[in-house]
């Protein structure tokens, strides 16, 4: 089972925000602003590269629970939604994951 999967059956501990039946959100280990969260479907899916008609509905699913997340954090100076897929893209835990980033201004383009 990966590391993702793990937490999401309560294997691993990890500081939670919000769970419901098909997603489990958490801050993240090594935040990367003052407030980093992670959003992660429950089921196993690889990357953003593995979207399917059959399994797409659930990043609908995540853009609600962020969206309600993000009023609920009082992240009305705005926030990011990042995905890093494959190893170019910076992936490094191989199962499907939203980053929530708030509480700096960011930069564009990212590095
Ligand atoms: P990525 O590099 O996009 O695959 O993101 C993986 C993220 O997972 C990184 O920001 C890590 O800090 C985070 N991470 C890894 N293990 C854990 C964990 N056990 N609990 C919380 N966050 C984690
Ligand atoms: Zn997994």
């Amino acid at each position: 089972m990966c590391i993702f999967c793990k937490i999401a059956s309560g294997e691993i501990p990890s500081n939670k925000i919000y769970e419901d039946e098909q997603v489990l959100a958490f801050y993240d280990l090594q935040p990367q602003a003052p407030i980093h969260f992670l959003v992660i479907p429950k089921e196993h899916i690889p990357s953003a590269a593995a979207i399917t008609a059959e399994n797409s509905a659930i990043v609908a699913h995540i853009y609600e629970v962020i969206a309600k997340l993000a009023a609920e954090l009082k992240l009305e100076n705005g926030f990011r939604v990042v995905v890093n897929c494959g190893e170019q893209g910076g992936q490094t835990v191989q199962h499907l994951h939203f980053h929530v980033l708030a509480g700096r201004d960011m930069t564009w383009p990212p590095g």
